[in-house]
């Protein structure tokens, strides 16, 4: 049956009616607004009720990004969401809409939907890596997404990689999101370009802010410095992933968000330190590519969680 997947982001809110095969039937999108709770909450809402619009659906899978208490449907933290936290979003939701609702964190439902509709396909075993302003990661393991005993697992993005390298939002130090984030390839952009100020990357950040599209952009036009900073991204990125292989022993690694716009640029990197450091059979099995459903991953992963029978497991 149809069912609902919707993806709460900084930016914007996307709701979407989607069919078991993964098709996306209707979808609505509004702006997340920095407002009281009851403001966002009545927003999603909204946009759920004007989506399923003439649909039958089965229920509805909100993902959030941030900490969640999937027994309770609740959010723990959300640092750039601080007004849905400690809510019982299915209730709230649940009583606007009339319909079934369930929470997941954005990462895993992004990771769901890779798994069930995109690079994951007809496997068993994946790991999928969000590299986006943070970098989410979701596991799936014989079919099942990992959430731990309270739903709070599968935080691939804080796992330390480097314990004296720089903060990282979450408190700690040398995470992965601190090292191979979009944020984190900014940051290495504007160290890089100070060593190197007669590159087209040096050159650029005397004119303005560098971003990480432009650090690919250069990249691509063969930038030495553009290169190394993606490169160094990527063995960071490696670093982390060949821990993932030798404890998952995942078929596939699919890499999506926003800074895997720079594809093999950072992947090959990283396929080079996973081969050096994971151990054999699982470094030979492991494909690591780019995810293929693009920003679309997270209302369709929500809404296959939504109807799924594994999502019942967590209680
Ligand atoms: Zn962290």
């Amino acid at each position: 049956m149809n069912a609902i997947g919707v993806d709460i982001g900084g930016t914007k809110i996307a709701a979407a009616v989607v069919t078991p095969e993964g098709n996306i039937s209707s979808e609505v999108r509004y702006p997340t607004q920095a407002a009281p709770a009851n403001r966002l909450i009545e927003t999603v809402a909204q946009a759920i009720t004007e989506v399923k619009d003439g649909f039958e659906v089965s229920g509805v899978c909100v993902a959030v990004p941030g900490r969640i208490l999937a027994s309770e449907n609740k959010v723990i933290s959300a640092p750039n969401l601080h007004e849905i936290e400690d809510i019982r979003l299915d209730e709230e939701i649940g009583r606007r809409t009339g319909l079934m609702v369930t929470v997941e964190n954005d990462a895993n439902a992004a990771a769901w939907g890779e798994f069930r509709f995109g690079a994951g396909r007809g496997l068993q075993h994946m790991v999928s890596i969000t590299l986006g302003t943070g970098v989410g990661g979701g596991i799936i393991t014989h079919g099942m997404l990992l959430r731990g005993a309270q739903g709070a697992g599968g935080e691939l993005g804080h796992v330390t990689i480097d314990p004296t390298g720089p903060r990282c939002g979450c408190g700690n130090y040398g995470c992965l999101e601190a090292l191979a984030s979009g944020t984190a390839i900014q940051r290495r952009a504007r160290e890089v370009a100070n060593e190197r100020s007669t590159s087209a990357l040096g050159r650029l950040a005397i004119e303005r802010q560098v971003l990480g599209e432009d650090v690919t952009r250069l990249a691509q036009e063969e930038d030495d410095a553009s290169i190394s900073v993606l490169e160094e991204t990527g063995r960071w990125l490696g670093i982390g992933l060949a821990g993932f292989v030798n404890t998952f022993n995942p078929e596939v690694i699919a890499v999506g968000g926003g800074a895997s716009q720079a594809g093999e640029l950072i992947l090959e990197s990283a396929r080079k330190e996973v081969q050096l450091r994971a151990s054999s059979p699982s470094r030979d099995l492991v494909e690591i590519k780019e995810a293929t459903l693009g920003p679309e991953s997270g209302v369709l992963g929500a809404a296959a969680l939504a109807g799924s029978e594994d999502r019942e497991s967590v209680s």
